[in-house]
C-alpha cells in the first residue's frame, strides 16, 4: 500500500474504445485509489466519445467508493439535452462535473444553444443550485482560439463569476505561465483553486500531437531533447520524469492548489511522478 500524498491529486481518463481498455482501465484505476485521490475526471467528446461511455465510467468508480466528475461539454447541445443529463447526472449520485465548451468535430458543425463555458455553467446553476460542483478548464498559455490574452482572461472571469467551483488548467511546461495566470486572475478578484493541468511525457510524438492541437508549447530544449532519443522509450520516459517531477516541485512551492494529472489511462507514469514528490 502506498502512502497518500500529502497534497490533492486528481487524475483524468478517457473512457475507453475497446473491451481490452475497458479492461486494463480498472487495474490503472485500482492502482491509483492506492494514493487516495480527491477524485477522478472522465473527459467527454474527445475522439468520438459518447456521453454514455463517460458515464459509465464515472459511475464504476463511485461504486468503488472514489469520488468522479463527468466532463461535459455543451457544444451543438441545447437547453433540454442539458437538462436531461444534469438529470441523469443527479439521478446516478454524480455531485461534480467538468464543464466546458468542447470543440467543433474539424471546425465543422454548429454551436447548438450554448455559445460558450460560461453559459452552460450559469444554466446549470439556474436548473440545479449548488447542487453541483462545477469545475471549468482554463489556458495559461492562452486558449489557441482566443482574441487575445486579455480577452481569454476576461473570459475566464466570466466563466467563474457565472459560478465555477473550482479551475483545471490546460498543461504546459513553462510555470511563468500558470504563476502569471495566477496573477492576473487574483487581480481581477478570482478566488476559486485554479489547478495546474500536468500531463507525463510517455511518448514524443504522443506528446507533439496534442500539443499541437490544443496549443500548448513544447519549449525548444524539450522539443530538440525528446527528438534526439528518436525511439528509446526508455530515455524519453525518464527525461520526461525529470521535467515534470521538477515542474510539480515548482508548483507545490509556489502555492498550487493540488495538482490534476492526465493519466492518459496508465498508472505507472502518474504513479513514478507522484514517488518523486512524496
Ligand atoms: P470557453 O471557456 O467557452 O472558451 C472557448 C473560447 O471562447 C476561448 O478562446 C475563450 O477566450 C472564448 N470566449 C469565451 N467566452 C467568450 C465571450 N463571452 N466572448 C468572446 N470570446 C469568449 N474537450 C473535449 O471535447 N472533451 C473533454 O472532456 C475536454 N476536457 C477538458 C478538460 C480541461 C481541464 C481542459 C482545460 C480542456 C478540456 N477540453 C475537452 C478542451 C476544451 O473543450 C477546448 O479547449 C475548447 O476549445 C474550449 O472549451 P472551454 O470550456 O475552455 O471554452
Amino acid at each position: 500500500m502506498r502512502t497518500p500524498i500529502p497534497f490533492p491529486i486528481s487524475f483524468e481518463f478517457f473512457p475507453p474504445k475497446t473491451p481490452a481498455g475497458a479492461e486494463k482501465l480498472v487495474q490503472v484505476r485500482h492502482a491509483l485509489y492506492a494514493v487516495q485521490p480527491a477524485f477522478f475526471s472522465v473527459t467527454y467528446g474527445a475522439g468520438g466519445s459518447t456521453q454514455e461511455g463517460t458515464l459509465q465510467q464515472v459511475q464504476a468508480i463511485l461504486a468503488e467508493g472514489h469520488d468522479a466528475a463527468p466532463h461535459f461539454s455543451c457544444i451543438g447541445a441545447t437547453r433540454d439535452s442539458v437538462r436531461v443529463q444534469l438529470a441523469q447526472f443527479q439521478a446516478s449520485g454524480i455531485g461534480r462535473m467538468v464543464a466546458l465548451r468542447g470543440d467543433l468535430p474539424s471546425g465543422h458543425g454548429t454551436f447548438g444553444e450554448f455559445r460558450y463555458a460560461s453559459e452552460l455553467v450559469a444554466f446549470i446553476r439556474a436548473e440545479t443550485g449548488d447542487h453541483f460542483h462545477i469545475e471549468v478548464g482554463c489556458y495559461p498559455e492562452v486558449h489557441p482560439q482566443a482574441k487575445s490574452p486579455q480577452a481569454d482572461l476576461q473570459a475566464f472571469v466570466t466563466k467563474v463569476r457565472a459560478g465555477a467551483s473550482s479551475a483545471i488548467t490546460q498543461y504546459f511546461f513553462n510555470s511563468d505561465a500558470y504563476f502569471r495566470f495566477l496573477e492576473d486572475v487574483q487581480h481581477h478578484g478570482v478566488d476559486i483553486p485554479v489547478v495546474p493541468g500536468i500531463m507525463p511525457i510517455i511518448s514524443s510524438t504522443q506528446l507533439m500531437r496534442f500539443s499541437d492541437a490544443c496549443g500548448a508549447e513544447i519549449p525548444r530544449w524539450i522539443r530538440l531533447r525528446l527528438q534526439s532519443f528518436g525511439d528509446d522509450t526508455e530515455s524519453i520516459k525518464a527525461f520526461g520524469l525529470d521535467v515534470v517531477a521538477d515542474l510539480c516541485e515548482q508548483l507545490r512551492q509556489g502555492g498550487a492548489p493540488g495538482l490534476h494529472i492526465y493519466t492518459m489511462n496508465q498508472s505507472a507514469p502518474a504513479l513514478a511522478l507522484l514517488e518523486r514528490l512524496a
